[in-house]
């Protein structure tokens, strides 16, 4: 008998592990075999002081040209990221524009590896030449100050605008500002929603407030995106990521929510992990007197790291946010935007830098999810929304 039950279980122990390898080599293929898009990549920031030759592998960081062939990664978004303190000066223009060289670069140094892409046609074209496109979006619409200037960065390749950061802007109010400036969006940023519709720049409600979020919805002609917001629904009173009911009403518009993979925007456990870790430094900064690079504070950090791990998030963690939009919305409304580059070490195990998107693709197969769906979530539904904000540019 018990000789009976060790080969039943042997026999479906194989069984288990034969379906997971096929699995495993299944989503390798699919990301190969699929445009995969990734609307928020921060690369650009890390080459603007000190070039980095991305087509070697980067000891640090999570894109460069390697990683990304290994995980099937075809359009990753450079993020034209501005910060708020530059706001309101010529500054944010000229880093702007520095960013934007740095992608120049790319494409200059590399022409058999990289190409910027100014629509979809482009996307797709690249893919078939074995060329890994360089689509452009700005964080921070801080630069922007006139038609001119929209003008100027839609000629310079940028096809999405993140209408505010970390600060309230001339356009509207961040998510992360206390006091509101302007309930929402500013008069200039109501005026610009229109201009960015005829224009052919698609609109970008991540950073911005709930209320800046729904005016968008109000006032937007076309399908507007969220670059690199997850759901809140997972972190409870984090304004940075989406409510169900903003969800519903991005979908109703037709619109994407790009999956961010920081373990902050995922999981409510990590943020009260990290609270509490940071409250613990703040303590005894307090109790000692010491400024935040003291030794002191360094060692007092490596110690309580040790006893009381933060930890990450995880790529299953992914996958619940995609099945969460999934249920409320549907299929045609989530893709990926992972904010590799730009949310340092807090990516999620399974899903640490850009060679590991058939780990995900991976779970979603577990879950169910079918070739087709999966194409959705690679690149198929914000290339739909793309192709929609070109098409009532040509149009209007
Ligand atoms: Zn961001």
């Amino acid at each position: 008998m018990k000789r009976l039950l060790f080969f039943v279980l042997t026999a479906y122990c194989i069984n288990i592990n034969s379906t997971e390898s096929n699995l495993r080599q299944k989503a390798v293929e699919l990301a190969q075999k699929f445009i995969i898009v990734d609307t928020h990549i921060d690369l650009p920031l890390h080459l603007r002081k000190t070039w980095i030759d991305v087509t070697k592998q980067r000891t640090k960081g999570q894109m460069d040209y390697p990683r990304a062939v290994k995980g099937g990664l075809n359009a990753p978004f450079m993020s034209i990221y501005v910060p708020p303190r530059l706001q309101g000066t010529p500054k944010a223009k000229a880093y702007a524009d520095t960013l934007i060289a740095k992608v120049e670069k790319l494409e200059r140094l590399y022409p058999d590896k990289f190409k910027i892409a100014k629509s979809v046609n482009d996307v797709l074209k690249n893919f078939d030449a074995g060329i890994i496109s360089l689509p452009m979006g700005m964080e921070n619409g801080a630069p922007i100050e006139n038609d001119e200037l929209l003008q100027y960065y839609y000629d310079k390749g940028i096809r999405y605008v993140t209408l505010a950061h970390g600060k309230w802007n001339h356009i509207c109010d961040s998510s992360y500002d206390e006091e509101r400036k302007w309930n929402g969006l500013s008069p200039f940023g109501k005026k610009l929603i229109g201009k960015m519709n005829r224009i052919g720049i698609m609109i970008d409600i991540s950073h911005v407030t709930d209320e800046t979020f729904y005016q968008v919805i109000e006032l937007t002609n076309t399908p507007v995106i969220a670059s690199h917001s997850s759901c809140r629904y997972f972190t409870p009173g984090f304004e940075r990521n989406m409510s169900d009911d903003m969800i519903k009403k991005l979908a109703a518009n037709g619109g994407v929510i790009q999956i961010n993979f920081g373990s902050d925007f995922l999981d409510k456990n990590y943020r009260e992990r990290k609270k509490k870790y940071r409250a613990n430094v703040k303590v005894f900064m307090d109790e000692h007197q010491l400024e935040r690079n003291d030794p002191k504070v360094k060692e007092y950090r490596e110690n309580y790291l040790n006893e009381n791990p933060v930890g990450y998030s995880t790529v299953q963690k992914v996958a619940d946010h995609i099945d969460h939009v999934v249920k409320l919305v549907g299929i045609e409304h989530i893709g990926l935007g992972s904010d590799f580059d730009g949310v340092g070490d807090t990516l999620p195990t399974g899903l640490k830098d850009v060679s590991m998107y058939p780990n995900l693709i991976y779970e979603l197969l577990k879950r169910g999810y079918s070739e087709d769906d999966i194409e959705k979530i690679c690149s198929d539904n914000i290339l739909r929304v793309w192709k929609q904000v070109e098409e009532y540019a040509a149009e209007n």
